[in-house]
């Protein structure tokens, strides 16, 4: 049991080490795990087991006690004579380990809120490796120096990312447009080399600075809606939140960091098979960019456009879009309460069959992953549905 127990923690704090590590947007495992989302995926993954495994620890601590001792010897696992120092380091990792997976899982917090308790992991997981330090031998201690630095390391690139000091490139904005309430259309322009992208995928961007306009200076992620004149990038940005409410006010000049880009949306696209695309609300704009970047002949494209009545940034959207279509293209609008059956009717009646189809979604989680089922059981290739969310926790 007393091996069962180190067992677990270390395996605790490896994987939290590698979860640490898959939050680096690294491009080449986000290839190998086939997009941003993907990865978020096995960072999400890697940290519940690893906290799962810091649970198990003190358990198997206390069954072998329990075994040799009863419940007494059991009890006293959680403050052993003179280890005092080291067994608080523990509980506290694990307390604040909790509190993380509790703002992460459980309640939905505000996002800005939840990136602060996320950042409580950092210290946690020093907590805990200076809790295994006291009980390790000279071996293990050299692999929980190398988990330290790692995790170091991550941590810090990690805040490089998030200030914009490492994979930064240079924009400004260089056209605004409303075409409605709550709905911004705008140019970014490289400022030095631009970035190379593909429909489907999208940027963080930070706004700055600009004649009589400061922007939160925060990156979010924005999918590329199409291009513009020479090597604009076009993006479409919906108020949602503090930081998209105020930027609905930005100014042509205004100062942009942009990384990226990320995400793998569209990469499995084949031109050549009948195509069925699900965007909800502002989830149209990687199918905006595929849709501008259509050169030749291709097989037929049913856009699927799903809002509620009344939301008008998402109405907004629309408007010169039956104009834009290629040829091969047509438009499906579904204005509904939120009702995933009333949308699944619509697309059947006027779509009908759908096996064979290559599919792409793109949306709100609940709409997403509301239709997957419902696709499969109409007979297409679970390996045909692909999707988008646009949430990252
Ligand atoms: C892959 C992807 C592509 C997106 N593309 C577009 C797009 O083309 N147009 C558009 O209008 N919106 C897009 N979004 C949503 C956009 O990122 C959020 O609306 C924006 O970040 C909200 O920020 P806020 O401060 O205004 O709102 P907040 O109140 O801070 O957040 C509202 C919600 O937005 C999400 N969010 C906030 N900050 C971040 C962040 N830094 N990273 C990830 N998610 C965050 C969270 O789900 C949060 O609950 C996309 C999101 C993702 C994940």
């Amino acid at each position: 049991m007393q091996a069962t127990a180190s067992a677990l923690g270390i395996a605790a704090l490896a994987l939290w080490c590698a979860s640490f590590v898959l939050m680096l947007r690294l491009r080449a495992l986000e290839r190998a795990a086939g997009g941003l989302d993907r990865l978020y995926w096995w960072h999400h993954a890697c940290g519940a087991f690893a906290y799962l495994a810091v649970l198990a620890h003190p358990l198997a601590l206390a069954a072998q006690a329990f075994d040799a001792g009863g419940w007494r010897a059991a009890a006293a696992v959680a403050t052993p004579p003179g280890e005092g120092a080291a067994v608080r380091a523990g509980w506290l990792a694990l307390a604040l380990l909790m509190a993380m997976m509790i703002a992460t899982f459980q309640v939905r917090l505000a996002y800005a809120r939840w990136r602060v308790v996320h950042a409580v992991t950092a210290p946690a997981f020093v907590a805990a490796i200076a809790h295994a330090w006291s009980f390790a031998g000279p071996g293990l201690r050299g692999a929980l120096a190398s988990m330290l630095a790692v995790a170091l390391g991550a941590l810090a690139w990690r805040y490089a990312l998030a200030r914009g000091w490492v994979r930064a490139h240079p924009y400004r904005v260089a056209r605004v447009g409303h075409p409605g309430q709550g709905l911004l259309d705008l140019d970014l322009e490289p400022i030095g080399a631009p970035i190379g992208w593909q429909p489907g995928q999208f940027v963080f961007v930070a706004f700055r600075e600009g004649p009589g306009w400061r922007g939160c200076g925060e990156y979010h992620p924005y999918t590329i809606a199409g291009r513009g004149a020479g090597q604009r990038m076009r993006l479409l940005i919906r108020s949602l939140g503090d930081c998209t409410a105020h930027l609905q006010t930005v100014r042509v000049g205004v100062a942009a960091s942009v990384q990226g880009p990320y995400g793998a949306f569209l990469a499995q696209r084949d031109a050549r098979r009948p195509q069925l695309w699900v965007a909800g609300g502002i989830g149209i704009t990687p199918f905006l960019a595929a849709l501008g970047n259509e050169t030749g002949p291709a097989a037929p494209i049913d856009l699927v456009h799903v809002h509620r009545p009344g939301d008008v940034p998402a109405r907004a959207c629309l408007p010169d879009l039956p104009s834009a279509l290629p040829q091969q293209a047509r438009l499906l609008a579904i204005e509904t309460a939120g009702d995933v059956g009333d949308v699944w009717a619509a697309i059947t009646a006027r779509l009908g069959a759908l096996a064979g189809r290559q599919v792409f979604l793109c949306g709100p989680p609940a709409l997403v992953d509301a239709l997957r089922p419902r696709l499969a059981a109409a007979g297409v290739a679970t390996g045909d549905i692909h999707s988008e969310r646009f949430d990252f926790r």
